[in-house]
C-alpha cells in the first residue's frame, strides 16, 4: 500500500529527541525557544508562540481577543472541522462563507454580506498550502464602513478597533504571497505542525503575530505565552532556578504548551525544509501536473502564480462531471489498486456536528461541487518517483474506466 502522508523520520531527528529526553527537561524549555526564534526569522515577524496544536492556538488568540457568545466569525465552508470547533469552543458563532470554484479558498466577495455588527473576527484557510488574497481582505475590514459596525467590547478589541484577521495557516507554512511568507501576511496566522502537516513535531502548533501598531508584539507574545500555561507569571524552567518557586497565577489561563521533545522533532525538520522537503513536494505536485493536465477529464489544482505560490500541502485533484457516488467508487478502486488517497474536505454544513447552524449546503455550491468531484493525492517527502508513477496509472486507469 502507497500510504497517504507518512512523517519524514531520519535518525537526525531521532538523535535530536533522544538528546532532550537524556538532557533532563522534556517540557518547554530551550529547545521549544530556540524553535520559536527560529520559525519566526523565517516567517518574517518578530513574535512566534509555539503550542500543543493549530487548533489551541486559534482557541487562544479568539480568547484573548475577547470573543465569547453572541459574537460571529466569519469562515468558509470549506476547511477541516478544527476550524470551526475553535469558534463554538469560544461560545460564538460560526458564520461560513463559501468558497471559490477555483482554488477552493473562501470568497472574499462574499463575505461583505456576512458581515455584521456581531463579527469580530475572520478566519481564512489557505486551503492546501495556497495563500487567501490577504491584500484584499485585509483592505477589507479597514473599509469606513465596516469600521463603523465594528461594536468593540473589549480592551484588545477597542485597540484594534476593527475586525481581527486570524489567518488559519496550517497548511500553509512556507507559502508564498507577493514575496512575503505565510505568518506575515496579515494580524496573526495559526500553523500546524500535526503528523500530516508539511513540518511536523507529531503535535503542535503556532501562533505568528503581525500586529499593527500601537500593539506591542513581543507584549502580546509574553501575554500569550502566560495564557497557555495557566496564566502563571513564570514557566517552570524559570520556577527551576535556585529559589524562585514563588509564582503568581494572573489569570485563569490554559494548558496548551509545546514540549522540547516535540519541539527536537519540529527543530531538524524546519532545517531541511526549503532545501529537502519543500523540493520535492514541489516536484511531486509538478509530475502530477504534466501528467494529469494531459487529461480532458482533470480539473488541475492552481498552486502558483504570479503573485502566489502554495507550500505544495495538497494536491487536490478534480474530476469533471462526476458526482459525489462515482467519485466515491473511484476511490474504493484506487484503495483496491493499494494507494490510499483521500478526500480534503467535506464541507462543514454537511457534517453533524454543524446542523444546528441550520446551513444548507445548497447555499454552499462551489464548496459541494469541488467536494463531490475531488481526490486528494498523496505528497510526501518520501514519495518516489516509482510511487509516483504507480499512482498516476492506477488514478488514470481508474477514472477513464469509470467516466
Ligand atoms: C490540520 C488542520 C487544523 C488543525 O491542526 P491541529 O494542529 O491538529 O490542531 C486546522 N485547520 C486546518 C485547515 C487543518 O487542516
Amino acid at each position: 500500500m502507497i500510504p497517504f502522508s507518512p512523517p519524514h523520520i531520519n535518525q537526525e531527528i531521532i538523535d535530536e529527541v533522544v538528546d532532550t529526553l537524556k538532557s533532563g527537561w522534556i517540557t518547554t524549555g530551550p529547545k521549544t525557544k530556540l524553535f520559536e526564534k527560529q520559525l519566526a526569522a523565517y516567517c518574517g515577524v518578530s513574535s512566534l508562540l509555539c503550542v500543543n496544536s493549530a487548533t489551541f492556538g486559534l482557541e487562544l488568540v479568539l480568547k484573548w481577543f475577547g470573543v465569547t457568545k453572541n459574537d460571529e466569525v466569519i469562515i468558509p465552508s470549506y476547511t477541516y472541522a478544527a476550524t470551526a470547533n475553535a469558534v463554538i469552543h469560544t461560545g460564538a458563532t460560526p458564520v461560513m462563507v463559501d468558497c471559490n470554484a477555483d482554488d477552493l479558498n473562501l470568497d472574499i466577495s462574499k463575505i461583505r454580506g456576512a458581515i455584521t455588527s456581531k463579527t469580530k473576527v475572520i478566519i481564512p484557510v489557505d486551503i492546501a498550502g495556497y495563500p487567501v488574497d490577504y491584500n484584499e481582505l485585509n483592505e477589507l475590514v479597514k473599509e469606513d464602513e465596516i469600521i463603523q459596525s465594528f461594536e468593540a467590547f473589549s480592551d484588545i478589541q477597542k485597540k484594534l478597533g476593527r475586525i481581527l484577521i486570524l489567518s488559519d495557516a496550517a497548511h500553509s507554512f512556507g507559502a508564498n504571497y507577493h514575496n512575503k511568507v505565510s505568518g506575515s501576511l496579515t494580524d496573526i496566522s495559526i500553523f500546524s505542525f500535526h503528523a500530516v502537516k508539511n513540518l511536523t513535531t507529531a503535535e503542535g502548533g503556532a501562533i505568528a503575530l503581525n500586529l499593527p501598531y500601537p500593539f506591542d508584539n513581543k507584549q502580546v507574545y509574553n501575554y500569550l505565552n502566560i495564557f497557555s500555561l495557566h496564566g502563571q507569571n513564570k514557566d517552570a524552567l524559570a520556577k527551576s532556578t535556585k529559589g524562585n518557586w514563588r509564582y503568581d497565577i494572573l489569570m485563569p489561563g490554559y494548558k496548551g504548551n509545546m514540549t522540547d521533545i516535540s519541539a527536537s522533532i519540529g527543530l531538524v525538520g524546519l532545517k531541511y525544509y526549503d532545501s529537502v522537503n519543500l523540493v520535492r513536494r514541489k516536484q511531486i505536485f509538478n509530475t502530477y501536473q504534466s501528467a494529469f493536465s494531459k487529461f480532458e477529464w482533470a480539473e488541475t489544482p492552481i498552486f502558483k502564480t504570479a503573485s502566489k505560490e502554495s507550500s505544495y500541502h495538497l494536491y487536490l485533484l478534480r474530476i469533471k462531471g462526476i458526482n459525489e457516488t462515482e467519485r466515491d467508487k473511484i476511490i474504493q478502486e484506487i484503495y483496491e489498486n493499494d494507494v490510499a488517497v483521500n478526500v480534503h474536505f467535506q464541507p462543514l454544513p454537511m457534517l453533524t456536528a454543524y446542523q444546528y447552524l441550520e446551513n444548507k449546503i445548497e447555499d454552499y455550491p462551489n464548496s459541494f461541487h469541488n467536494y463531490e468531484r475531488l481526490i486528494s493525492l498523496p505528497v510526501y517527502q518520501d514519495l518516489t518517483d516509482k510511487q509516483l508513477t504507480v499512482i498516476i496509472n492506477v488514478v488514470t486507469k481508474t477514472v477513464e474506466k469509470n467516466l
